[in-house]
């Protein structure tokens, strides 16, 4: 879950939801849930609310003693929320300039170019490597962001952009690109050791394909 391959398909999957979808905080936090984020969208109750969490995440003075009243139980788990798993508007927005620049760094034109755009934005977002088990909720892991409750967008560029990093140097190569099919444009992931790819997906290499026979025929 936290390999960096994973990191990075879940940055690609963020951009495409983010610039080219109507993305909604709903829609976004459904698709962190989907890489396996505790995520929820403002004003949509926590899906898993409950006893686990509450294990998981305690927050000073919600598991006071003498605190197991069912309803004072309800709020405090509702507060136990973490500010950080709440998917606002404005976190969208800061999103979607966030992944514009992963996007940049995919469109890159070589190697080259792709390093110097990762260490710009490295070097705006990233802090120091720190383990985190996020209080036990998760196996240890690294994170480059300042701490476990910064923002989504900021989490989202700086951890993208370390897992994008770590696969240039593996692979020599910008580890991705944009489609090459004019009506799609959407970034892909490239990790593969033959030939650079071209296109997003099958859909667009078969429609390109048979475009260019139409074409010659
Ligand atoms: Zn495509």
């Amino acid at each position: 879950m936290h390999s960096t391959r994973a990191m990075a398909e879940r940055a690609v999957d963020l951009c495409v939801a983010l610039l080219y979808e109507e993305p909604s905080a709903e829609s976004v936090a459904r698709l962190l849930r989907a890489h396996g984020e505790r995520a929820v969208a403002e004003g949509e109750p926590a899906e898993d609310a409950g006893d686990s969490r509450a294990e998981v995440m305690p927050v000073e003075g919600v598991r006071a003693e003498g605190v197991r009243a069912e309803g004072v139980r309800a709020e405090g788990v509702r507060a136990e929320v973490a500010r950080a798993e709440v998917v606002r508007a404005d976190d969208v927005a800061a999103m979607r300039e966030a992944a514009g620049r992963l996007v940049e760094v995919l469109a890159a034109p070589g190697t080259d170019a792709a390093a110097g755009l990762l260490n710009r934005i490295l070097a705006d977002t990233a802090r120091p490597p720190r383990l985190t088990s996020h209080g036990g909720a998760s196996p240890w892991h690294v994170h480059v962001d300042a701490h476990d409750d910064v923002p989504w967008a900021e989490w989202f560029l700086a951890s993208s952009a370390m897992a994008l990093a770590v696969l240039l140097a593996d692979h020599q190569r910008v580890p991705g690109g944009l489609c090459a099919s004019a009506g799609c444009r959407r970034p892909y992931l490239d990790l593969g050791g033959g030939s650079p790819r071209r296109f997003c997906g099958t859909r667009c290499a078969t429609r390109e394909r048979v475009a260019a026979h139409r074409a010659r025929a």
